[in-house]
């Protein structure tokens, strides 16, 4: 652990004014200037210390294969308080079997407090845009089943909805390239408006599916839609448009860190004309940082484990000690609103445990 910031910053400042006291002595102007040129270094170095306070993690994922006790753990390492789980009912291989609601259910009922379900949409029933234009026998019971499920009172939104995705693995389900504005997304709005929980979407921001999406904020206004991945990797001028026109509109920031060796915050698995990234060695984009500041309201976390192979506190704890010196970077109202409260109010959870 660290030791005390405050303490910190008062041995500092006490090293501040003795420095300031034997540079009044000093005759070249010269050297005057370049000690306090490196006193001023140092204290943005101090300043932009990792935040330290709780996090909630709010793009989370469950399949068969996960170990509930190592998911844990991760968040206990990193005093993550809380997570969204979206069940991934798509297959993973033999090691990593597909989820189901049931089971993001338990986990929440195993770890009270803990973990927040999502009727989860990572589903192979919904592979091709024409079920999305107009649903099919079965995409209809997956409609009826999600307002049940939703009556329920156990489940807290619906996502990750799988619009358009590029592949990082053989398979049926790893391309998908489905509309945004179709009868399948209206008549989940439709409910999500009903039941007033969010949608968490998964959308490349190719510049037309943009376009689609705004009609469909617009049609659904109480509906918070929560656009994955900061905003489908969109470039800050693009980020920017959209919640300025949109109310409705909340970005999820989930593996946009650029550490490790793969992740959507490295580029990965492929980057487009329209993609961005948001941090680069730990310091935030100078455009990224002052949208953060711009709509300190509208982002939230996430580590998006969305397979068990990247189940490790090792995994997990990379991505939220980046996200801490990321946050670092902002103004600490931003900050905690990023690392907790929009999560606490997009999701309406019950509030954070205190650790
Ligand atoms: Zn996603």
């Amino acid at each position: 652990m660290r030791s005390n910031p405050a303490a910190q910053r008062t041995a500092f400042s006490r090293w501040l004014l003795r420095w300031a006291s034997a540079i009044n002595h000093m005759r070249c102007t010269r050297f005057r200037l370049f000690v306090l040129f490196l006193m001023l270094l140092s204290s943005t170095v101090i300043l932009a210390q990792p935040y330290q306070g709780p996090i909630i993690d709010a793009h989370g994922h469950l399949g068969a294969s996960f170990n509930w006790e190592i998911m844990v753990e991760a968040m206990d390492r990193n005093n993550v308080t809380q997570r969204t789980v979206m069940a991934r009912y798509y297959p993973g291989g033999i090691g990593d079997l597909p989820g189901s609601d049931e089971d993001a259910v338990r986990l929440a009922e195993r770890y009270p407090g803990r973990f927040f379900p999502l009727v989860g949409m990572q589903r192979p029933l919904l592979t091709g845009s024409h079920k999305w234009q107009s649903p099919d026998r079965e995409v209809d019971r997956l409609v009826e089943e999600t307002e049940r499920k939703l009556a329920s009172g156990r489940y807290f939104g619906i996502g990750e909805f799988i619009v358009r995705h590029w592949s990082y693995s053989p398979g049926a389900h790893a391309e998908q390239e489905n509309p945004i504005y179709s009868a399948f997304m209206q008549r989940t709005s439709a409910i999500a408006a009903r039941f007033e929980v969010p949608m968490v979407i998964h959308m490349e921001g190719y510049p037309a599916l943009v376009g689609d999406f705004s009609r469909l904020l617009a049609e659904y206004p109480n509906v918070r839609f929560v656009w994955a991945h900061s905003c489908g990797r969109s470039k800050a001028p693009v980020i920017r448009g959209m919640l300025a026109r949109h109310p409705n509109l909340f970005c999820d920031l989930a593996q946009m860190t650029n550490v490790g060796t793969t992740g959507y915050g490295i580029g990965w698995p492929r980057m487009e004309e329209f993609t961005a990234l948001i941090e680069q060695d730990g310091a935030l984009f100078p455009d990224m940082k002052a949208l953060y500041e711009e709509f300190p309201d509208r982002f939230m976390l996430g580590m998006d484990v969305a397979h068990a192979s990247g189940n490790t506190p090792q995994n997990y704890s990379r991505r939220v000690s980046r996200f801490r010196e990321l946050l670092g970077q902002l103004k600490p109202e931003t900050a905690k609103k990023f690392a907790e409260t929009n999560a606490i109010r997009v999701f309406k959870l019950g509030g954070t445990i205190t650790r």
